[in-house]
């Protein structure tokens, strides 16, 4: 069991998180509604990365967890990261990396934000965005953008963000518009 005092973590309802994205959404122009959902993602990057490195402590994920959760081999870090946001119901997660594109990809299947009530089409998760770039920038040591490139709105049933750092992101960006 994870001490959440330490943690700065508190178990809120997902109905309760999309009944504030909603209202976000509803009562801001729609760029500000988005910045504030990422930040509000980002501001939380700390705590949950916090989290990841007791959860490797405690669960005795890895045989011998390094201070630095960043510092995980990599054939542990995608199985470990992806048990992790499973275990505190983002969704099921999957990470692995693109070396040829200079980006990390993290899939995430039934994500809670993805499947808010009375979202429209073109909608994205805007918190998990923000928090993803907050939670591999500290695994990275170094700022990482983030950009959902699918989201599981209609027929899919998946989301995919990209990560790398801003000028790889700047590019993709580019690409897709
Ligand atoms: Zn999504």
């Amino acid at each position: 069991m994870t001490d959440s005092s330490r943690t700065q973590l508190v178990g809120v309802a997902v109905a309760t998180l999309r009944e504030l994205r909603s209202a976000v959404l509803a009562s801001s122009a729609p760029d500000a509604a988005v910045s504030a959902l990422r930040e509000a993602g980002f501001a939380g990057g700390d705590s949950v990365y916090t989290a990841f490195g007791q959860w490797l402590a405690e669960t005795g994920e890895s045989a011998s967890p390094p201070p630095d959760a960043g510092d995980l081999p990599i054939d542990e870090f995608g199985p470990s990261v992806g048990r992790f946001f499973r275990d505190a119901g983002w969704g099921d997660v999957l990470f692995s990396e693109d070396e040829a594109e200079g980006v990390a990809i993290v899939d995430v299947t039934s994500c809670w934000e993805a499947t808010a009530e009375g979202s429209s089409a073109g909608q994205a998760c805007h918190i998990t965005t923000g928090l993803l770039s907050a939670f591999f920038g500290r695994i990275a040591g170094y700022p990482v953008a983030v950009l959902e490139t699918e989201c599981c709105d209609g027929d899919g049933s998946r989301c995919r963000f990209l990560l790398g750092n801003a000028d790889v992101m700047n590019y993709k960006w580019e690409e897709m518009r």
